[in-house]
């Protein structure tokens, strides 16, 4: 793969992008990884509350009647990171099946993560440490963010190790069959019905003519992510790009150093309506992954957004870092965000929970869903098995404090002024940036990490717009009223909280 150097494209040369991105992607990942990308891709068509992949006709399930049998006591719809679950919950003694419309545990992703979400892996109970430690592949002496025209802001203890995400669901995979997981590949589910204690599941089989079938389940977990007809979310994170190899190596911006991880990175200013962000974590020996990503609000983003994001993805990567680069992995997906200015996704019933990219409960600014789900593995596979028996059982999960503060910035940088301000989210991402390192490496890392107390982060806020007081007239510009009185509100609670 040799990437030019353009601008934005013409409408022919983006039809060429977009054919020269499908290919590359064919190329490095097969067509199944391709047409993994195109289903996605068009799922942003589907309506809220529609499955994408409601597709093919059948017969609707019928809500089964109070005192039914389930054939299961849980099914977990999306075999992607939730597959964690299913050990932990048949381990808990019950019976589990999950499904997916690909294969289970095939992860078109890969992960970094921290200390803490290293260690959660071991203290659930579901690895070793010592098997854990075999996970990861790489790990960073620091980390920085970087803002076209301004600085570079080094962090310690953030995203500083390479997790091998292939391995890790192979043998959480492994684990689940070992304790009796029914696994049922290529199984998309595509409409339930709920009733009092159990729910009815159509699932249609991706082999051709195959019909659609029914099973049961005690309690329904939903692990579609963003593909998830109840992934309602108000923001997301187009993301795509994988693991290459040829990058040069070396000090300069345009590097890459096997022992430093690119969290964030800016190479132009606000293009085609978007702050297109990068990022760069080695991996393997001679193995980068990098993406390019941007931040939108999730009604602004339709079918095909992912292809046209490779299209850029190939045509400037050159601009972010030199070499000879090939791609061997593709990784994509739409990551949710949830700002916490409007209402949160919600189950549409007392039989189904919501888990991972689906709830979205991760931090809105950093999207870091693998982190934030691996943190609370423990505690959320005992709040469903919990809901299994008790339904009505209120999740003992708690909302990071910061959440309530870092959501309106991401709603911020997910409309950003173009034209002759094009360059302002730079400079804001610059101030912000320059005053969390001047706060020090704890309070910067633990911004990062969704550990920042409210206090800190007033304080935060208080810094940035004495040193760019046209903050206010940005917030004001991309948010309404009434989200800026949430947010206000959302911050007085949390430091009344911590108090
Ligand atoms: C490219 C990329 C890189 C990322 N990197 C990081 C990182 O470095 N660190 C970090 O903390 N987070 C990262 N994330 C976020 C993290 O991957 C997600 O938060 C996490 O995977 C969410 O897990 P999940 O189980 O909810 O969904 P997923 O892992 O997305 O799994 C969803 C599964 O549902 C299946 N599915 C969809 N529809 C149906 C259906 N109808 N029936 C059955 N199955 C269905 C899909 O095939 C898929 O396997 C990244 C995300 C992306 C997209």
């Amino acid at each position: 793969m040799r990437a030019g150097g353009g601008g934005a494209p013409g409408a022919a040369a983006r039809e060429l992008d977009l054919d020269a991105a499908r290919a590359r992607v064919r190329e490095a990942g097969g067509e199944a990884l391709l047409s993994r990308l195109e289903h996605l891709d068009a799922a942003r068509r589907a309506a809220p509350g529609r499955a994408a992949d409601r597709a093919r006709p059948g017969p609707a399930p019928r809500a089964p009647d109070r005192g039914a049998a389930a054939d299961y006591d849980v099914v977990i719809a999306g075999g992607g990171l939730s597959l964690l679950l299913a050990p932990l919950l048949a381990a808990a003694g019950l019976r589990v099946a999950v499904l997916d419309r690909a294969r289970i545990g095939a992860a078109h992703r890969e992960w970094n993560a921290g200390t803490a979400e290293i260690a959660a892996l071991s203290a659930s109970g579901l690895f070793a440490p010592a098997e854990v430690e075999r996970l990861v592949v790489a790990r960073y002496a620091e980390g920085l963010c970087r803002w076209h025209g301004g600085g570079t802001y080094p962090v310690r203890g953030v995203l500083d190790h390479a997790i091998d995400a292939a391995g890790l669901l192979a043998a959480a995979r492994a684990r689940a069959e070992a304790l009796g997981v029914t696994l049922l590949d290529e199984h998309a589910l595509v409409e339930h019905a709920e009733g009092p204690d159990a729910v009815a599941l159509a699932v249609a089989e991706a082999r051709a003519g195959a019909a659609i079938r029914g099973l049961s389940a005690r309690l329904l977990v939903d692990a579609r992510g963003a593909a998830s007809p109840y992934a309602t979310a108000d923001l997301v994170c187009p993301t795509v790009g994988g693991v290459l190899t040829g990058l040069a190596e070396g000090d300069g911006e345009r590097r890459i150093r096997p022992d430093v991880g690119e969290i964030l990175a800016t190479t132009e200013d606000v293009e085609e309506g978007r702050q297109h962000l990068w990022e760069a974590f080695p991996g393997r020996p001679g193995e980068t992954t990098v993406y390019l990503f941007y931040y939108a609000r999730a009604g602004d983003v339709g079918p095909g957004a992912l292809l046209s994001l490779y299209g850029r993805f190939f045509r400037l990567l050159s601009r972010y870092k030199e070499g000879d680069a090939r791609l061997v992995r593709p990784t994509f997906g739409f990551i949710p965000g949830w700002s916490r200015l409007s209402a949160a996704p919600r189950a549409p019933g007392r039989r189904v929970r919501l888990v991972g990219d689906a709830a979205a409960r991760h931090s809105p600014l950093t999207f870091c869903g693998f982190g934030a789900n691996v943190r609370e593995l423990a505690a959320t596979a005992a709040d469903l098995a919990r809901a299994v028996e008790d339904p009505g059982a209120p999740s003992t999960a708690r909302d990071a404090p910061v959440h309530a503060g870092t959501g309106a910035l991401a709603a911020l940088m997910a409309r950003p002024a173009g034209g002759a301000r094009a360059g302002e989210m730079n400079a804001l991402l610059d101030t912000a940036f320059a005053v969390l390192h001047a706060m020090g490496n704890d309070v910067y890392a633990a911004l990062l990490r969704d550990e920042m107390q409210p206090a800190d982060f007033v304080r935060f806020l208080r810094e940035t717009a004495a040193r760019r007081p046209e903050v206010y007239r940005e917030v004001v510009g991309a948010l309404p009223l009434r989200a800026i009185g949430r947010w206000g509100a959302g911050l007085v609670r949390e430091l009344y909280r911590a108090r």
